[in-house]
């Protein structure tokens, strides 16, 4: 089957080629893969900025029907519609897998980065990592839970966004339009941030329910923030630009004693001025991936209407078009692409 790999170590060196088809083994289930999403670490993988263990087929964020159902698996069936959790391997012993966070575990291995992933006909993954796609939600919906649910996890688990807090959203990607969603199912009030470029993915914003959203570049936020709070600050910001003068700017506009949570890579380190986390007294919570409890949330929250995802989905392409999207995603042309294999 035609499969899009990582196939050496280094920018680019990421092709479309021939591998074997996998089957499925002790406690294995192989998808038929419907959709999978381009992530901004399939972008930093083809850079060489984020770490991977080629050759590996890419992609992570996939939705599909059960294909073949491996020995010792129960409560799965051939033709069951299911997304998938990242993690192929975890050690199920360590203390991160012992208290139900295994996107800690340091022997975690994951799809799309460390086994293969979602870009191919048929993908390889643990059934007891599935998760059942609800009846009325379809599977290109489905594909996008896996960021869903880093967003959910960060914003919810991390930093506890609370009914009527005020969350300013810095960074207008599919990350940021779902965590806008994810804080305004919390009860909180929104505000979008991008620069010149996101025209388009500030407009999804406004469809898809930000209170507000400002190109920072021609509106100052700052006297938008003040206008909202009274002169406070906003209680929570949100990195999700992977932009060092994102982060600079959570930490001046979030409120003394606020939380500015970083879901954002960079893929190099940057400049800001710390000292404001301890001046301002700031909570800097990082959030990495996501935790079994936040999928069937983002499912939940897909299924009932409260988090939309067409809005978002600017292509559906098949996968021999990736260089194409890659580029068009990397220059903001497209929000989020989904490739698929059906063709
Ligand atoms: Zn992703
Ligand atoms: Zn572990």
């Amino acid at each position: 089957m035609k499969a899009l790999q990582k196939t050496a170590p280094g920018v680019g060196n990421v092709e479309l080629r021939d591998v074997a088809e996998p089957t499925a083994g002790h406690g294995q289930v192989v998808l038929e893969v419907g959709y999978t999403g381009i992530c901004g670490t399939d972008l930093h993988i083809y850079l060489d900025e984020y770490r991977c263990v080629p050759p590996v087929t890419l992609g992570h964020e996939t939705a599909g029907t059960i294909d073949e159902v491996g020995p010792g698996v129960s409560g799965w069936s051939v033709g069951d519609r299911v997304t998938t959790e990242t993690y192929f391997h975890t050690c199920g012993r360590c203390v991160h897998c012992l208290t139900g966070a295994p996107n800690l575990c340091p022997e975690r291995r994951s799809i799309g980065t460390h086994v293969d992933g979602g870009f191919a006909r048929r993908l390889l993954v643990p059934a007891h990592r599935l998760h059942r796609v609800p009846e009325g939600l379809d599977l290109r919906a489905a594909a996008m839970s896996e960021p869903l649910a880093c967003c959910i996890h960060g914003l919810i688990d991390l930093a506890q966004i609370r009914p009527g807090d005020t969350v300013v959203v810095s960074g207008p990607g599919p990350i940021g339009l779902l965590c806008l969603q994810v804080a305004r199912a919390a009860g909180a009030r929104t505000v979008l941030c991008g620069v010149d470029g996101d025209e388009l993915r500030l407009e999804i914003g406004r469809a898809v329910g930000a209170a507000h959203a400002v190109n920072v570049q021609r509106e100052s936020l700052t006297a938008l923030l003040d206008e909202l709070t009274g002169g406070q600050g906003p209680e929570v910001a949100v990195e999700a630009a992977g932009a060092a003068a994102s982060l600079r700017q959570c930490l001046e506009v979030v409120r003394r004693g606020g939380t500015v949570v970083q879901v954002g890579l960079y893929g190099r380190p940057v400049e800001v001025d710390i000292n404001l986390v301890p001046m301002k007294q700031l909570r800097l919570v990082g959030t990495f991936a996501h935790v079994p409890w936040a999928w069937d949330r983002a499912l939940e929250l897909m299924a009932s209407g409260r988090v939309l995802t067409a809005p978002l989905v600017s292509d559906v392409a098949p996968l021999d078009a990736w260089e194409a999207k890659f580029e068009a995603l990397r220059q903001k042309r497209d929000c989020k692409v989904l490739l698929t294999p059906l063709g």
